[in-house]
C-alpha cells in the first residue's frame, strides 16, 4: 500500500515502533518417529520434511505443509498398515533454513540407518500438489519409483512428471543430505502456487495460503509410496550415474559430498 501511495504521488509518513530482545542462542532439534518394521526392521523408509521456518510469517507453506503431509501419511499408515515390512521413519528436521543442519546431523550420526535406507521422500516447496519427481542421479530409480508410483490412483499421479535419471541434488532441501551419502532420496516437488514469489520466506507465509485439497493429495501419495517402498521384495538399487562434463569448466562433475552440519549455530 505504501508503495502504491508513493507511486501515485502521495507522500505518506510512517512511524515505526520496534521492540526486540536478545534471547541468546536457542537449541534446535529433530523430531523423529517410527513405525517399526516386522520383516526387515533394519531397513528404512524415511518421510522427510523440515520442521523449522523462516521468521516473518508462521511458515505455513515453508514448511508447515511438508510436515502436515508426512504426519498425515504416518497417521494413515499406522491405521491401515500397522505392521510394515520395513521400518518407516518420519523425520522432521530442525535448522534446515541455516543449512540442512538437522538432516545432515541425522545422516552423520546414524550411518547404520543411512546405509539401509530403501527410500527417502522429502517435501519442502509449498502447499501445491506434487508435480515433479527427479531420479536424483540414481540410475535405476526409474524402475522402482516408476513401479511404486504406478500403484497410486491416476487422480493422484496424473499431474506428476518424472525425470530420470536426473541429477543429484546438492542442496536446497533435506533430501540432499541423504543423496550426498548415497541413499536413494527424492524431492517431491510441488506445483508452485506463487510459492517462490509470494509466500516463501515472507510475512505472508500464513495458514490462509494452505490449499488443503493439494495437501490431502500429497498425503495420499506419500502414504502409497511409503507402503510400496516398504513392501518391495527388492532393495532399492543405489547405483549412481556417471556425471557429465561441466560445460563451463570442462571438468567432469562429481557427486555432491556429504557435509558436516553446523552444530552450534556457527559458534563452533
Ligand atoms: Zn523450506
Amino acid at each position: 500500500m505504501l508503495y502504491r501511495l508513493v507511486e501515485s504521488g502521495s507522500k505518506p509518513q510512517i512511524r515505526i515502533q520496534a521492540e526486540s530482545k536478545e534471547l541468546k542462542n536457542a537449541p534446535t532439534f529433530n523430531t523423529v518417529a517410527q513405525i517399526k518394521g516386522t520383516e526387515k526392521p533394519e531397513e528404512y523408509v524415511v518421510l522427510s520434511a523440515h520442521f523449522d521456518s523462516w521468521d516473518g510469517g508462521t511458515g505455513a507453506t515453508d514448511n508447515g505443509t511438508g510436515t502436515i503431509v508426512m504426519m498425515e501419511a504416518m497417521r494413515i499408515l499406522k491405521k491401515m498398515y500397522p505392521n510394515p515390512k520395513r521400518t518407516i521413519i518420519a523425520g522432521h528436521w530442525g535448522s534446515e533454513e541455516q543449512g540442512l543442519n538437522g538432516s545432515r546431523a541425522f545422516v552423520a550420526d546414524h550411518p547404520e540407518i543411512v546405509k539401509n535406507i530403501q527410500a527417502v521422500f522429502n517435501q519442502d516447496n509449498g502447499t501445491g500438489r506434487v508435480v515433479n519427481i527427479s531420479g536424483q542421479g540414481f540410475l535405476h530409480a526409474y524402475d522402482y519409483l516408476g513401479r511404486w508410483l504406478s500403484a497410486a490412483p491416476r487422480e493422484i499421479t496424473s499431474g506428476i512428471e518424472t525425470n530420470f535419471p536426473g541429477f543429484p541434488g546438492g542442496g536446497g532441501s533435506d533430501h540432499a543430505s541423504f543423496v550426498a551419502a548415497g541413499a536413494p532420496a527424492f524431492m517431491l516437488s510441488s506445483l508452485n502456487w506463487s510459492y517462490g514469489t509470494y509466500t516463501w520466506h515472507t510475512n505472508r507465509d500464513t495458514y490462509d495460503k494452505i490449499v488443503f485439497d493439494d495437501v490431502r493429495s500429497n498425503a495420499i501419495l506419500v502414504a502409497i509410496l511409503a507402503y510400496k517402498a516398504s513392501e518391495d521384495p527388492a532393495t532399492a538399487n543405489r547405483e549412481r550415474i556417471v556425471l557429465p562434463v561441466d560445460s563451463r569448466t570442462g571438468e567432469q562433475r562429481t557427486w555432491p559430498e556429504q557435509r558436516e552440519p553446523t552444530r552450534k549455530g556457527g559458534l563452533d
